[in-house]
This record gives C-alpha cells, structure tokens and sequence, in this order.
C-alpha cells in the first residue's frame, strides 16, 4: 500500500492536460457493505454484479472520452476487509487520491456517520487543498428499510461542500454515471487551478 506511485505533478498534469489527456486518480472510500465495488463495476462496466467478494484494493484503469477531453482514469477500490483493524481510511489512499467517492448506504445509520467520519478525515489531511469529492448515497432501491434521509445525506454535503447524489448500484447505472462523471469533470478542470 505504501509503494503506490506518487501522484502527477502539476506540470505533469498541466502537459497531459494541454495535450488533451488528463490523467485522474479517484479513490472510492466507505463502511464495508455499502457497494463500493458494485457501484465502481457498475461504472466502468454498466453491468451490476451483486456478489463481488474481495479482500484486497483493486485498482483499476480505464481511458474515458468526456466534454471532448480524454482522460486516463485510476480508480481505487478499497477494500474495507483489509483495513478493519486499522484506521478506516488509510493515509497513503487519501495522499494518493485526487478525487474521491465516500459511500454510505441508506439502509445502513452506521455506515453515514462512517461517511462523515471520512469526509472529515479527507478534508483535514488535504489541507489547506480544496478536495474534490462526491457524497454517494447507495442503495436507494431499498428505500422501506431507509434509516438515512435524503435531507440528512444533503445536510451532510453541504457541511463539506460536496456534490450528493441517490443511487442505486442494483437499479441503474443512470445515477451512478452521471456522478462519476461529476467527479472527474471538477478532479480535471482542479488539476488546471493547481501551481506548477
Ligand atoms: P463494498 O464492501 O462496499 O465493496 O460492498 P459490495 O459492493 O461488496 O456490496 C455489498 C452488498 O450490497 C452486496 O451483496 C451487493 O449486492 C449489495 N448492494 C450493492 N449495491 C446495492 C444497491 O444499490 N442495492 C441493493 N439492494 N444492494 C446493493
């Protein structure tokens, strides 16, 4: 975990990005459970897998054509298996990210205020960097077992100054793309703000 490459530079990213390739590194963060793989296949793949049992990180990598510019996109899946014993997120994911998907599930109290746990972490160790992020609310299909509400999933981002969506990994790949995709629009056009 910790031998992972360090990030782009600014300059790095700044050439990439002149040439019209901007590479995006995004890590998916959230309790175990919550869909973080399902929602991570769900968008590179459009297809919804419902068991997908892994115990180790997987990063995957995907080249992605958006608002003309094509970007080479990292996507780290962590799992929360392997970081049970420690903290629930690791620093070296949170160094190596330059945008991140915190999932919580809205059947799961527990797994929003890991949710919120998170996005405090996130902000304090990317400080004083403004941090692209995303507030996905999964699972919304199960919405008879909801023990979260949309006001509270809202409240939550607009503490954080995140974007917030309702998905559902088993229902749609609609919301889930669409969020995804705003993601990686402000991790791209926040690589153009940066210092060289
Ligand atoms: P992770 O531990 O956060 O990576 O969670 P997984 O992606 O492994 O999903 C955990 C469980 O939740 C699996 O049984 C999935 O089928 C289920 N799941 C994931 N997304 C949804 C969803 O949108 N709706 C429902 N009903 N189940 C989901």
């Amino acid at each position: 975990r910790d031998k992972m490459p360090s990030p782009p530079t600014g300059r790095e990213n700044r050439q990439r990005i002149q040439q019209q390739i901007a590479r995006l590194r995004i890590v998916v963060l959230g309790a175990e459970g919550v869909g973080k793989s399902a929602l991570t296949v769900r968008y590179l793949t459009r297809r919804y897998i419902s068991e997908y049992r892994r115990a180790i990180d997987l990063l995957y990598r995907h080249t992605v054509c958006l608002d003309d510019v094509t970007s080479e996109v990292e996507i780290l899946d962590v799992s929360t298996r392997e970081h049970q014993e420690n903290e629930s997120v690791s620093v070296s994911h949170i160094r190596w990210g330059e945008g991140f998907v915190v999932v919580y599930s809205v059947n799961d109290a527990t797994s929003f205020q890991e949710a919120a746990v998170i996005l405090d972490h996130l902000q304090r160790l990317k400080a004083p960097l403004y941090v692209p992020v995303i507030l996905l609310a999964n699972k919304r299909d199960l919405d008879p077992g909801r023990q979260v509400s949309v006001e509270d999933g809202q409240a939550l981002s607009l503490q954080h100054g995140c974007q917030f969506y309702e998905v559902s990994a088993a229902e749609s790949h609609v919301g889930v793309t669409l969020a995804f995709q705003a993601l990686l629009r402000e991790t791209r056009s926040l690589q153009l703000t940066r210092p060289l």
